[in-house]
């Protein structure tokens, strides 16, 4: 026996040492830029499968597993009895355990009561990996998100109340590149991550990623779509951090995905944000410090 993978397989940067675990395969939503899961039908996994896998995984590793990311696409729209089980046998086998995490989207906070959410957190299911892409309501209307701004600041607070992490993505250049359209995503998602800030200090983050082109997803085959070009992205960027509020406590800022051009870091974005705009500034007067096109991947 050995545990089942289905590929593709697709984790955040931050779970490269994490054991990663199938709670669910593909993703329930079919948003138009993306293409990490159409080759698979989307299903929750029967939870003995979920466990089966945990059981093998203490085989090779013992107990050396500190982190869990269970995949796939929003493996966090499992039932919360469903993960819970899955946590406390995963505590079970792995004393050393610290985090187990997923990818969610906002309906699949929401739906939770603050309690559900609570005692998973309690038992290490303490961060989530939240799809945002954008703060600008007719766009995330035309990607397909299904998801409103208001709904995902919502989901931002829930999930700062019962002390799960938040770790949120956005896209960069998903507006194409027109330059009101540009401008007004990069505003509106601005002043969502405005909204999303926790009431008391504690550690959240937002890691940009910028769009590129997947074969045979919508937004591939939208011929009105023109990709944003690589200092439209930089400009862009500068415009959310013109937008950003500087009380942001305990936001953690990245751009270190392979998709971006250019790889910003701040592990508290209210201390440094004048920092990373002189960066994005400078990049913008010399573009050669930017990665190189085919350096690029998602
Ligand atoms: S972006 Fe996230 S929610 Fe949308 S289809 Fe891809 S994996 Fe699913």
């Amino acid at each position: 026996m050995s545990i089942f993978y289905k590929e593709p397989i697709f984790r955040p940067p931050s779970e490269a040492n994490s054991l990663l675990i199938h709670a669910t395969l593909g993703c329930q939503y079919d948003c138009s830029f993306c293409g990490m899961y159409i080759s698979k039908r989307f299903q929750v996994r029967p939870v003995h499968e979920t466990l089966k896998d945990l059981d093998e995984a203490k085989k090779t590793y013992g107990e050396n597993v500190r982190r869990i990311f269970l995949m796939d696409g929003n493996a966090f729209v499992c039932h919360p009895k469903v993960l819970n089980k899955i946590a406390v046998h995963a505590q079970k086998l792995f004393p050393n355990l610290n985090r187990i995490s997923s990818y969610a989207h906002a309906s699949d906070v929401l739906r939770r009561s603050p309690k559900d959410l609570k005692t998973l957190s309690d038992n290490k299911l303490n961060m989530v990996y939240l799809g945002i892409e954008t703060g600008d309501d007719a766009l995330i209307n035309s990607i397909n998100k299904k998801s409103s701004k208001s709904e995902l600041i919502e989901a931002a607070q829930k999930l700062h109340e019962s002390d799960i992490k938040m770790s949120g993505t956005i896209m960069l250049g998903l507006a194409g590149n027109d330059p009101k359209k540009s401008f007004q995503h990069a505003k509106e998602t601005a002043d969502l991550i405005n909204k999303m800030k926790p009431k008391t200090k504690k550690p959240w983050y937002i890691s940009a990623l910028t769009t590129m082109l997947v074969p045979n997803t919508p937004l591939h085959e939208d011929s009105d779509f023109k990709l944003q070009d690589t200092m439209g992205i930089l400009q862009e960027l500068k415009t959310l951090f013109m937008f950003l509020n500087d009380d942001l406590h305990g936001l953690i800022f990245r751009s270190n995905h392979a998709s971006n051009y250019l790889n910003l870091q701040s592990n508290d974005l209210s201390k440094n944000k004048n920092e990373l705009l002189a960066q994005i500034d400078y990049a913008l007067d010399h573009p050669e410090v930017l990665k190189a096109e085919w350096m690029r991947g998602l």
